[in-house]
């Protein structure tokens, strides 16, 4: 193996990396053997000498290393192999080939800190998030061709957290044939177009396919609500399922189009729906009551801890409104996809706008993320999705 330089933590910094949490911050560290520079690869120490592990350093990035193994091992191609090939066996397994758009390689969770790979069919999606990753593109790509034979891979590499590595954005094609603008996918019975080159994230909001699927069942006959739709996958769930009545509302006008694309997609270009492109707090002010399903599922508000308060009071406002435009015996389902949220406190918040909004509520279920967004437990930042099903 080759000799590489060491990062020595300071005294008592060694515990959390020691129970597998793969990021260590800047302030845990007492000093580098020599300059590292953005995505070299380094053996961490602890200050009395005890090897922890092998990571990708940034020294641009409040998160300093992201250890990679806890073993002493080559980070070569039979290393990201057995992990690519653990992370496909888990959705392998468990989609049983009846989902074809799935999140790959999800990060953290597969233990793959900074790589996601989204997959649509035949075409990959890759997000290199760390300048770890971001130097292995040629190599992850070339292996994830390989192993996986996708007709193309595409690069996504456009989130927020590339800027906190000193990243450029950089998107497009890394293999393959060029891919259309629109790729068609099927969901539970569902037909969607992702635009994988320019809509959100990597085209789709594949985590919440699992909550989508649930609604199918309860909306034969309902007036539905779906506030942030994004393209409406919410709402086509529950148009295929019944609902009676649709009413789509979005800041973003692309994300609206390709909504109708949807409902004529699906066959449901005759039922009654209304596409609303606006900011949802004052969209919902005007609505009359009258819905029997509401879906809340807004961007994150509290992309930091600092900004908890502030969110908080977003999340109350919002569930205020939708329980003043929820019919009785209605159903609510509201998400946060806030990472420093946490279930009890976002519990608490809907149960004060209930209070608030003179509503009796019952609690049915807390739905987080799919499988195919695993959380590793020593990672609990890795959870994000937190959603609560309540009738009232
Ligand atoms: N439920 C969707 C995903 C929603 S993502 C799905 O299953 O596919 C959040 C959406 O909120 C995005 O489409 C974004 O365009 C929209 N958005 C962000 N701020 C908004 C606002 N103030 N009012 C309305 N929509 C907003």
């Amino acid at each position: 193996m080759a000799v590489l330089p060491r990062v020595i933590l300071k005294r008592g910094k060694e515990k959390p990396v020691l129970r597998g949490h793969p990021w260590i911050f800047s302030g845990a560290v007492e000093k580098m053997e020599r300059d590292l520079s953005p995505g070299e690869v380094a053996e961490v120490y602890s200050r009395e000498g005890q090897f922890l592990g092998i990571g990708h350093v940034n020294p641009h990035s409040q998160i300093i290393v992201r250890i990679l193994t806890q073993k002493r091992e080559a980070l070569e191609k039979d290393f990201f192999r057995e992990r690519m090939s653990r992370a496909f066996l888990l959705r392998e397994k468990w989609f049983q080939g009846k989902v074809q758009a799935y999140r790959l390689i999800n990060g953290e969770g597969d233990f793959l800190p900074g790589l996601v790979v989204d997959r649509y069919g035949e075409v990959f999606v890759l997000q290199c998030l760390t300048a770890g990753m971001e130097r292995l593109k040629v190599f992850l790509t070339d292996l994830l061709a390989t192993d996986f034979h996708p007709q193309s891979i595409y690069e996504r590499s456009d989130a927020a957290t590339r800027k906190e590595e000193g990243l450029p954005e950089s998107r497009g094609l890394l293999f393959g044939k060029e891919i259309p603008d629109r790729i068609e996918i099927e969901e539970y019975g569902c037909r969607f177009a992702v635009n994988v080159k320019g809509g959100q994230k990597t085209g789709f909001y594949l985590d919440q396919r699992e909550n989508r699927f649930s609604l199918k069942r309860l909306s034969q006959g309902r007036r539905v609500l779906d506030c942030f739709s994004y393209t409406g996958a919410f709402a086509i769930h529950a148009g295929l399922g019944g609902a009676r009545d649709l009413t789509l509302i979005d800041s973003s006008e692309d994300a609206l189009d390709m909504a109708e694309v949807h409902f004529q997609l699906n066959h449901l270009g005759d039922l009654p729906h209304r596409l609303i492109r606006g900011d949802a707090f004052e969209v919902m002010r005007s609505l009359e009551p009258g819905y029997d399903i509401i879906i809340l599922d807004p961007p994150p508000f509290a992309k930091k801890k600092g900004h908890l308060p502030s969110a908080s009071r977003g999340y109350k406002d919002l569930n205020l409104l939708a329980f003043r435009l929820l019919n009785e015996e209605g159903l609510l389902l509201t998400f946060s996809c806030s990472q420093h949220m946490s279930w009890d406190l976002f519990q608490k918040i809907v149960f004060s706008a209930a209070v608030d909004a003179g509503r009796r509520v019952q609690l049915l279920g807390r739905r987080g993320h799919p499988v195919d967004h695993p959380v590793n437990l020593s990672h609990p930042e890795g959870e994000y999705l937190r959603g609560l099903g309540v009738r009232s």
